[in-house]
């Protein structure tokens, strides 16, 4: 049987398994997905290991996005554009990569009536998935995105990369901005588990709040969020579903229904608590 992974650390919580086995019932394929572990130093080896042993197409998370771009032979284009690959497919004898957390993203704001074009969008990251999310927002059409990190320096990077209408802003200076119709937390900063230090001012209610991160780590920043008045607030747990079923298109040829797919992993991820 074709194999199929999903490299990260820590890894053993991962929801994927379960989404690609759902998306594969959806169309009588038994999938072989497992969750392998492996740190920045060992994924090359454990990578050419899999390959070796019938490895067909893998997902790639946290911490190795960007080593990832570096094992590849080939990029797709908006891979190579964001620096980042979430998505391996063998051919023949060696490894392309794409990034389908862009779209993953885009489609789950859609999912939640949200279309990004002539939206003023506040991008709080400039990691691998801030990365991933702007681009897709430049392409969706945004009106404005201003980008703002911790590391000042990265965001200044990534918006002169992205040109206008992106523009960073100091994350101290966010309190002098008017009202956003969408912020996105692509920080991880809610792993810690601390409360989220909200920095917009308190009039300036924004339309709609989204974290790309998922389940307890989404937390900190939905509770501010809501503290602040904001008039929807969603986590990043429709993107994994929907940025999964990009790569299971990717390698089966076949698109998924996302939908009983999400309300499976909700339920699963609810009863984890
Ligand atoms: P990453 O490349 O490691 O980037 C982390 C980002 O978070 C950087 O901008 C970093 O700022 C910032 N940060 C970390 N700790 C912080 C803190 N205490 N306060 C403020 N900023 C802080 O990670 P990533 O791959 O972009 O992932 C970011 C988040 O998105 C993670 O929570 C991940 O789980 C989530 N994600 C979700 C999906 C999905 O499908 N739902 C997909 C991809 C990622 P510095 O530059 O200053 O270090």
């Amino acid at each position: 049987m074709n194999r199929y992974a999903v490299f990260g650390q820590p890894i053993a919580h991962s929801l994927s398994p379960r989404i690609h086995a759902a998306f594969g019932a959806q169309f009588g394929i038994a999938i072989d997905y497992r969750a392998i572990e492996a740190g920045r130093e060992t994924f090359a080896a454990t990578l050419e290991a899999f390959a070796r042993d019938g490895g067909r197409g893998a997902n790639v998370t946290l911490p190795l996005k960007e080593d990832a771009v570096v094992l590849c032979d080939a990029l797709s284009d908006r891979a190579r554009r964001c620096g980042s690959v979430n998505t391996l497919l063998r051919e023949g004898e060696r490894w392309a990569g794409d990034s389908t957390d862009g779209v993953g993203l885009l489609r789950d704001l859609a999912r939640h009536g949200i279309d990004a074009r002539g939206l003023r969008v506040l991008l709080l990251g400039a990691g691998g998935a801030a990365r991933a999310a702007a681009f897709a927002f430049l392409d969706a059409g945004a009106r404005e995105l201003v980008v703002t990190n911790r590391t000042a320096a990265r965001a200044q990077a990534l918006a002169h990369v992205l040109g206008p209408p992106a523009r960073t802003c100091a994350w101290d200076a966010l309190r002098h901005q008017a009202a956003f119709d969408l912020v996105v937390n692509a920080t991880s900063a809610g792993h810690a588990g601390d409360a989220f230090d909200w920095p917009l001012a308190a009039g300036a209610t924004p339309a709609a709040c989204y974290d790309l991160s998922y389940g307890r780590a989404a937390r900190p920043f939905l509770a501010a969020a809501r503290a602040a008045h904001a008039r929807a607030m969603h986590d990043g747990l429709g993107m994994l579903v929907e940025q999964a079923a990009e790569s299971f298109e990717r390698w089966h040829g076949v698109r998924p229904e996302t939908t009983p797919v999400h309300e499976q992993v909700r339920a699963m991820l609810d009863a984890r608590g």
